[in-house]
């Protein structure tokens, strides 16, 4: 099972033959549109109504308490904004519906949480910054009174910081320095050898490195230094590549992979999976825990 940023994430595409009707243009998305359905339906429902009608009328992905559902491809447009063939709510953006809006309620309550964890990780898997101008609400782009229910609660702006908070909590940087692969050194110092491979040069440490490799009574000369480092490289093993510093300890990959900013597409994921000798990947739930390890190293 997939899960952007914790939430599940279902698909049930708009079959091709009805890309004319429901999406007939390419797109590169630049922001979000937040919507509320105004309907008492799950997003299965929402979606299977919206994928299987001959309206054009269509968005992205509907929310509900228990996941996220997709109906329409994220590259192509859809017709959620109002704002015509040409606005640049419909030829931009990605709408996310938010269900249960009509009546309200913990279903309601629960469908906006899951709402704003799934549009914080799909703007990192779509490389848009989360910030004001780029989380919209329907309103924006069409005066029309969408969402209707955070609206009427006046919580727009609240909702839309939720958004933007939980995006920089998921792509904030690790608060360990990423550790820069070291350059084999080649220059003579051994203070520089050392200093290249994040290992103390002081005296104490090369006179304790000293006697590991065999050197008596080492006080730093020269060529005692050249000695030293001499042994130091022969002996050193190709350092393992670090797995990227990442504060998420969870089962899914792809919220891994959102965490370590690295794409986390199925194509991405067939990519690592070679590289790290897992055969056929088809992305099971099997091969991703797998993949998951080995990437991350536990
Ligand atoms: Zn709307």
């Amino acid at each position: 099972m997939v899960q952007v940023n914790g939430i599940e994430f279902t698909q049930n595409l708009v079959p091709t033959s009805k890309y004319s009707i429901k999406c007939p243009n390419v797109m590169v998305a630049k922001k979000i549109t937040v919507h509320n359905t105004y309907n008492d339906a799950k997003a299965s429902n929402e979606v299977s109504y919206e994928v299987t009608n001959a309206n054009q009328v269509s968005f992205h992905v509907a929310v509900d308490d228990l996941g996220a559902m997709q109906g329409i491809p994220l590259n192509r447009n859809a017709w959620h904004c109002g704002d015509g063939a040409n606005g640049y709510g419909n030829r931009n953006t990605i709408g996310v519906e938010i269900c249960y809006s009509k009546s309200g309620g913990s279903k309601y309550t629960k469908s906006e949480q899951n709402a704003i964890k799934y549009i914080a990780g799909l703007c990192v898997q779509q490389k848009i910054v989360a910030t004001v101008d780029t989380i919209k609400k329907h309103e924006d782009w069409s005066g029309k009174h969408c969402p209707h229910r955070i609206l009427d609660e006046k919580r727009w702006g609240s909702v839309q910081k939720a958004i933007i908070d939980e995006y920089n909590r998921i792509t904030k940087a690790p608060s360990k320095p990423e550790t820069t692969p070291s350059k084999p050194s080649t220059g003579g110092s051994i203070v520089d050898y050392l200093n290249s491979k994040k290992i103390d040069s002081s005296m104490a440490n090369r006179k304790k490195l000293a006697a590991k490799h065999g050197i008596a009574n080492y006080t730093g000369t020269a060529a005692q230094n050249t000695a030293l480092l001499n042994k130091l490289k022969a002996s050193a093993a190709p350092a393992p590549s670090k797995p990227a510093q990442s504060s998420y300890k969870g089962n899914s990959l792809v919220d891994y992979l959102v965490s370590v900013k690295k794409a986390s597409d199925f194509s991405a994921r067939a990519k690592y999976a070679t590289q790290n000798g897992i055969k056929s990947y088809k992305g099971t739930a099997a091969q991703n825990t797998q993949l998951l390890k080995k990437m991350r190293g536990f």
